[in-house]
């Protein structure tokens, strides 16, 4: 399948930005390897929604079939504030989990030729001679890289913004999943200072809840801390009581610290460009940081076969694509967890007035959802 026969390009990590880069590639004949730190595909991380700006892109993949497969999808989410239910919205969203997405997204690089090299972890990257070394001491030569090593991206902080961080966010995560409560809706609880949201998975039903907790105490930013569900009920003690059988219920109850960065100027250097969470985590208030990996990921793709594999003019486009649409993302995601973590009675009052009566949440989420990044491409080639 794969017939280019240039030196590949290098992928770093596995996750949603680094696998679907490597089968947009792949679909257009382009080779890569992915090199991935950890030992196996990463099997950790929470449920995870995907919009139609990126499902329409993973049909564009042929993806999308088996991932519906093994996912949720329901046509509306149920909000509510305490105990009232204040409003449905209905967008077209996919119910899954990270671990599902990476699952069918590796699956589908490998059957169209695509390698998966486990156990490397990047360690340096010699421009002069395209020269890429791991941790493990075996070297490649490489045509270019695709930095998708996620928040704490080594290639950024080594060629974009050097002593740069993640910083705390101001907000904690618990994540949980029961096998115990087969209801079919996905819903999103309002409490002040924190929210929840909780869905099936999948087809079984088993169901997931995302916890968020404003905090001044940040814990790590890991996949792999657990919690008690003594813990999770304090944090959420002050919410309605309909949250807390998914509470009680929820088997390996994780929590982590929600970590970002600053917005970037530019997503390349030379032979070297950003995808993904190493190129703008985001707080996860409008479940858009996988969906930026995937536009991010199929953008790069569809470019650089457009462009005759042409990286710096497939860079430079990918720039003026991306940039404005990841950081009002990034900015928005930001804005959003004030919204939904009011405590004021009178503010938390007009909010679900607003969110009842008016039809701003489904226009900011028609905005956000409507983008077509192959649409994007085109205009911005012509
Ligand atoms: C609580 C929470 C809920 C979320 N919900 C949603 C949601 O509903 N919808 C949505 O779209 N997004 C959501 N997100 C965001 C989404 O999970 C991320 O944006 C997405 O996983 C980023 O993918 P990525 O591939 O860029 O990075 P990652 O998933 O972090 O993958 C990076 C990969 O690189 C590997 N790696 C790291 N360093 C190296 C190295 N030095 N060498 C080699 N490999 C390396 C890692 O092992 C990993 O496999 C949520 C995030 C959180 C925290």
């Amino acid at each position: 399948m794969i017939r280019n026969s240039i030196k590949p390009i290098a992928i770093i990590g596995g996750g949603i930005s680094g696998l679907t880069a490597g089968v947009a590639l792949a679909k257009q004949g382009i080779d890569s390897i992915v090199f991935e730190r950890d030992e196996a595909l990463n099997k950790n991380g929470s449920g995870t929604t995907i919009s139609k700006n990126a499902l329409d892109l993973l049909e564009r993949l042929d993806v999308l079939d088996q991932l519906q497969k093994e996912s949720f999808k329901t046509d509306k989410i149920i909000i509510k504030s305490g105990k009232d239910k204040i409003t449905e919205l209905s967008p077209n969203i996919l119910y899954t989990t990270r671990q599902k997405i990476t699952e069918i997204l590796a699956e589908s690089y490998i059957k169209l030729g695509g390698q998966i090299l486990y156990g490397h972890n990047f360690k340096f990257f010699n421009e002069d001679k395209k020269e890429l070394v791991f941790e493990n001491e075996s070297k490649y030569l490489v045509s270019h890289v695709l930095a998708c090593d996620g928040i704490n991206s080594k290639l950024r902080e080594k060629y974009f913004t050097k002593n740069e961080k993640a910083i705390f966010s101001g907000f904690n995560a618990w994540r949980g999943v029961t096998k115990e409560m087969k209801m079919d809706s996905a819903e999103m609880h309002y409490g002040p200072n924190a929210h929840l949201v909780t869905y099936p998975i999948n087809k079984s039903l088993d169901r997931c809840f995302i916890g968020i907790i404003k905090s001044k105490n940040n814990l790590d930013e890991s996949w792999m801390q657990k919690g008690s569900a003594n813990e999770v009920l304090n944090d959420f003690e002050s919410f309605d009581d309909s949250v807390f059988p998914i509470l009680k219920n929820s088997t390996d109850l994780y929590k982590w610290g929600i970590y970002i960065r600053p917005p970037l100027k530019k997503l390349f250097v030379e032979n070297i460009t950003l995808l993904g969470d190493a190129a703008h985590p985001m707080v996860p208030f409008l479940g858009q940081g996988g969906c930026m990996a995937i536009e991010d990921a199929y953008t790069f793709g569809m470019l650089l076969k457009t462009l005759n594999n042409d990286f710096a003019r497939t860079q430079l486009i990918y720039n003026k694509i991306r940039i404005k649409r990841v950081n009002s993302i990034q900015k928005l995601s930001m804005r959003i967890a004030t919204i939904n973590h009011l405590s004021n009675p009178v503010l938390v009052g007009s909010r679900n007035m607003i969110m009842k009566y008016s039809k701003i949440p489904q226009l900011a989420q028609r905005k956000l959802h409507d983008h077509k990044a192959h649409e994007a491409i085109y205009k911005n080639l012509n």
